[in-house]
């Protein structure tokens, strides 16, 4: 990737409490590139995105989005910076319907998507509309995590692990829905074990070992370096 980072992470460091968790990530997103993070259990990725987000107790290094610094950005005005994140546990809201929960997020950037824009690209949460969170399957939770940052207009999304725990062929219908917001233009950061799915929207690999980036490299490079992949990641 040429010219200045989107999202840029240097050295970044992060902490629970005493335990220093991160020890210097660096990585690079360019604007309508998607990374993969990818290294074993307890290697630093969900935290990494908790970093960016500014949702640790304690962090230090340098981030950026589009050259502006937010390390000093509280956390209830991230979204504002152009960044939007969906968590493993994807926090919707279980107790409100498909389509309240559709109309809680604010509008932080021109581009944010209308409920009917919505709908068009999730059919299946159409379906859903009044159906209340309790009662989505954990596919039509993640559709719904993702539609909710959507709503929001933010260029930049992370999501950890959104395969997690899914049939097969909800797999195959997020997938085509990380596609279609490559498509128009998205930036996305995602944590991914399943490799399969990730090298089909992923431009690059970033491997990840003991709170630090260990190495990059294209997609075009997954096969050839297999092995060493299944050494880090230990899958
Ligand atoms: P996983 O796939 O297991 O989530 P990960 O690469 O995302 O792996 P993290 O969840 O970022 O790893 O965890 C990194 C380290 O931080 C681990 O050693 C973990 O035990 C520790 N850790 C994670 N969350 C907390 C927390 N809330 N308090 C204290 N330590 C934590």
């Amino acid at each position: 990737p040429q010219g200045p980072a989107l999202l840029e992470v240097r050295d970044l460091h992060g902490w629970y409490g005493e335990s220093h968790v991160l020890h210097g990530v660096s990585l690079d997103l360019h604007e309508g590139e998607t990374i993969t993070l990818v290294g074993r259990n307890g290697a630093g990725k969900t935290t990494t995105l908790r970093a960016i987000m500014n949702l640790l107790p304690r962090r230090e290094g340098l981030i950026r989005i589009a050259g502006a610094d937010m390390m000093k950005v509280p956390v209830h005005r991230t979204a504002y910076s152009g960044i939007g994140y969906v968590p493993e546990e994807r926090g919707i809201f279980a107790t409100l319907t498909v389509s309240e929960n559709l109309m809680l997020p604010p509008t932080v950037a021109p581009g944010g998507m209308s409920i009917e824009e919505i709908y068009d690209l999730f059919p299946n949460l159409a379906e859903r509309r009044d159906s209340p969170g309790t009662k989505l399957s954990g596919g039509e939770q993640q559709m719904l995590a993702i539609a909710r940052i959507l709503r929001t207009g933010v260029k930049i999304i992370l999501l950890d692990e959104p395969t997690e725990g899914l049939a097969p062929v909800i797999i195959q219908r997020i997938g085509d829905v990380l596609m279609e917001l490559k498509k128009k233009g998205m930036t996305l950061l995602l944590v991914e074990q399943n490799f399969r799915f990730a090298r089909k929207v992923a431009d690059r690999f970033f491997l990840m070992e003991d709170g630090h980036i260990l190495e990059s490299f294209p997609t075009s490079e997954l096969d050839a370096r297999m092995d060493r992949l299944h050494e880090v990641v230990g899958v």
